[in-house]
Formats: C-alpha cells, structure tokens, sequence
C-alpha cells in the first residue's frame, strides 16, 4: 500500500514535469516561430506581399517642392499626400523613405522599396529598369536665371554653364543637347540654384513647380518663359510587382475621377 502510494506519487511527479516541460517547449517553439515568421517576412520579397495589405513604402526624395519637402518632422506635398490617399484606399500603412533621387530606382529594383514617387517622369530609359504607374501630374523642364541674365530664350543657353539636379530628366535633356562638358551636377534643386545665385553656373534647368518656389524663396532670379521639354509624372514599381502596380493604378483612378488628386494639387499650386 505504502509503496502503491509511492508510484502514484511518482507517476503524478513526472506527470507534472511533463506538462510543464510541454508547455515549455511549447512556447518556446512559438516564441520561435514568432521570431522566425518576422525575419521571413523582413528578407521576404517583402513588395508581393503587402499588395495585400500592411506597408506601403515609398521611396522619395524630398527636396522637390511643392511635390515632396520636409515641413518640420514631417515629409508633405503633393505626392506625399496622393501617396497617403492611395494606401489609405488600400488599406495600407504609408511609409516614406527620403534617400537620394538617383537611388529610388535602384532601390525599387532591389525591393527595398514597394514604389518610387518624387516628381519622377516617365522616359524611355527608366522604363527598361522599372514599370510605371498611369500619369497623375504634367511638369515642364524650365530654365531659371538671375533678373538681367543674357540668356532669354532656351537657345541662348547652348554655350552657358548650366546647373542641374543629378539623374532628373533635366539633367539628361540638357546633357544630350548641350554637352556634358557645360554641365553641373548637383545633389538637389536647393543646392543647383545656390550655385546659381553665388554665380557657379548661368542657369539652372529643373522642373516648373520646383522652379517656381526656388523663384519665390530667393531674390533677383526668373524663370525663363519659353518652355524647354514637357513630360509625363507617375509613381515607378519594380517590374515583377504588377499587382501592386495594378492596385495603385486602380486606386489612383478613382482618385482622380472624385476629385481628390485635383483637391490636393490645389492645395499646394494653385490655390495662392
Ligand atoms: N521630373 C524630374 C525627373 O524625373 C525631376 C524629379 C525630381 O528631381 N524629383 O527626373
């Protein structure tokens, strides 16, 4: 009898130890594939999965008013804002990354990025690296000069120095046509247009809205009226990820068709 009691004990003694050894490995084994399911999801081809939901991170460079700018902590403007208004169609938290505007393709490319929006225009070489959504905005590369300047039309630019932001279009347009050798690469708008202002280059070509607030922001500078090239803006994906490209494309229509884009556009450029 004593030793009946003794084995039940014994058996109760490891019954307990097994429980608690089970529920032990049983949470470690969900801690375990908590943590493993996180760092899947962050070296995952992280753009395909969240077409269905959860992050939308968006590559701009924000130094592009009234596009993208920093307004205290904070990046506003036009394509933020747009950008905003999609995820929220979608059901997606925005994320905005501000990198330098030559690396949102490359980044997109890499899927460090689900999309590129900064003013970008669509051009044939772009195309070869990165699928465009549909257009939202029209932009006009434009030539900034000091009041006084001898040059009054684009013509009278062949010749000059001319400063430009790195990779844009501008930059490219005005390489082609009026040779590299003419002209200054600079890291942003801002930076081209101190160049001008201090008199390390004649002009600066860069995109109308830019322009125009670069215009009002310093003295004794004008844009030229003659326009140099006109182009087409949209938000860039990496090529696998057409879903997300279609999402975008869909919610940007309806953006469009109730008037949403045009509120937000007005809000920055046209409503002074
Ligand atoms: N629209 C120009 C381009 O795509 C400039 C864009 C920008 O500087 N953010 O090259």
């Amino acid at each position: 009898m004593k030793n009946m009691k003794k084995i039940i004990a014994i058996i109760a003694a490891i019954a307990v130890i097994c429980a608690v050894f089970v529920a032990c490995s049983g949470k470690k084994t969900d801690e375990k594939s908590n943590a493993n399911s996180a760092n899947n999801a962050s070296v995952s081809e992280k753009a395909d999965e969240e077409a269905t939901g959860g992050k939308l991170v968006m590559a701009t460079n924000a130094e592009f008013p009234p596009y993208e700018f920093h307004e205290g902590d904070s990046i506003v403007g036009i394509d933020a804002e747009i950008a905003a208004a999609i995820a929220e169609k979608l059901g997606m938290e925005l994320q905005i990354e501000d990198v330098s505007f030559d690396s949102i393709i490359p980044g997109v490319q890499a899927k460090k990025y689900d999309m590129g929006m900064a003013g970008m225009t669509v051009n044939e070489d772009r195309l070869k690296d990165v699928d465009f959504s549909d257009s939202y905005a029209t932009g006009v590369q434009v030539v900034i000069v000091k009041e006084g300047s001898d040059i009054a039309t684009v013509d009278d630019v062949a010749g000059k120095k001319i400063g430009v932001q790195t990779s844009t279009t501008g930059d490219i347009y005005a390489t082609d046509d009026f040779g590299d050798e003419n002209i200054t690469r600079y890291d942003n708008g801002a930076v081209a247009v101190q160049a001008l202002i201090s008199g390390k280059v004649d002009c600066v070509i860069i995109d109308n809205e830019p322009a125009k607030s670069y215009v009002a922001a310093n003295e004794g500078l004008k844009i030229l009226d003659t326009e140099y090239v006109e182009e087409q803006y949209a938000i860039c994906f990496n090529k696998e990820n057409t879903e997300l490209k279609d999402k975008v494309n869909g919610a940007l229509k309806e953006l469009i068709a109730d008037g949403t884009v045009q509120k937000i556009v007005d809000k920055y450029i046209n409503a002074d």
